[in-house]
């Protein structure tokens, strides 16, 4: 019966690992806007992830020939670390995270995770190990309970629960009608934006990956939502590796690191005091965003 059974296993397994990737691609909508061209190498093995750092190694990249974006970038991310990367529109963030998601290859030096090239082992290994929380997610025409543990079929109700209450979003859940089985989405209940976020918070703690990378919000929630929305992101984030892409300078001031990146180069890098003092490309964001903050809104152009 067993033999009966382990290829059903098999194209289940396929079908989820499929669809995970679908749908981590559709939330990477943001961060992506041509399909994967890279294939998996002949018989490349799964990503083995012990300690999860993550490297770059003086990775040079261009979308197109003759135009280069990311210039010999060379930066680590130790396990457990949280480390932001920053700068002004176009400077390469969103690209650095397309290529630790091997969207792209590089053109020449190399991604590890734990010291593996992702180059070498299996896509699908590789996007297991790493749990987005995009900017705006995608949310399913079906209940909570499947838009929270969806991508994870032997997610027991217990586990969703778990997740939920570790999002902060097991308290707004509780008392909806019909509970996880409440229908959201287009034709069921509307959710706002924080709350949509605390889903995918949920979701990534359900598949809990040993990597996170965070792709800040541009569309600002109210500060209050924010906040709370932070420190929950931050109790998620403890004890994993972290990568944080920041247009507002206020919510990673305190990451391990911060990478400044400007024209595809690394500009400075350092904690949030070092870089404030050092008096550069940061702290001039900073004062600028400071300044933002205290003018009237609307009037900040
Ligand atoms: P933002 O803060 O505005 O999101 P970013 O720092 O994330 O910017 P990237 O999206 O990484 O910037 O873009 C870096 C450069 O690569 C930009 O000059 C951009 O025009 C270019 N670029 C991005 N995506 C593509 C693509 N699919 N094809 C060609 N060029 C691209």
């Amino acid at each position: 019966l067993a033999q009966l059974f382990r290829p059903l296993d098999l194209l289940g397994w396929v079908y989820r690992t499929v669809r995970q990737g679908l749908i981590d691609m559709a939330a990477m909508f943001e961060l992506i806007d041509t399909p994967a061209e890279v294939e998996d190498a002949p018989g490349a093995p799964a990503l083995v992830v012990r300690r999860p750092g993550v490297a770059f190694e003086n990775v040079v990249f261009g979308y197109e020939p003759g135009r280069t974006i990311l210039q010999g970038l060379s930066f680590a991310v130790p396990a457990g670390a949280h480390v932001a990367i920053v700068g002004p529109s176009g400077a390469g963030k969103s690209t650095i995270a397309r290529l630790l998601f091997r969207f792209y290859d590089p053109r020449s030096g190399r991604v590890t995770i734990d010291g593996q090239d992702i180059a070498q082992v299996t896509q699908a290994s590789l996007r297991a190990a790493i749990g987005i929380v995009p900017q705006d997610s995608v949310l399913f025409n079906d209940t909570i309970g499947y838009n929270i543990g969806y991508g994870r079929a032997e997610a027991t109700p217990e586990a969703i629960e778990a997740a939920a209450r570790g999002a902060a979003i097991w308290p707004f859940i509780e008392r909806l009608p019909a509970g996880l089985d409440t229908e959201v989405g287009e034709r069921g209940l509307k959710l706002s934006g924080g709350e949509k976020q605390r889903v995918a918070i949920a979701r990534t703690l359900v598949k809990d990956p040993p990597i996170l990378l965070l792709d800040e919000a541009t569309s600002a929630l109210d500060s209050r939502t924010e906040q709370d929305i932070l420190a929950t992101l931050h109790r998620v984030s403890r004890d994993r590796t972290t990568i944080s892409i920041a247009h507002r300078l206020s919510t990673i001031a305190g990451a391990d690191e911060i990478l400044v990146m400007d024209q595809g180069r690394l500009a400075e890098r350092g904690s949030h005091p070092a870089l404030l003092r050092a008096g550069g490309l940061y702290a001039e964001m900073w004062r600028r965003q400071q300044a933002e903050k205290a003018a009237p809104a609307g009037q900040s152009g």
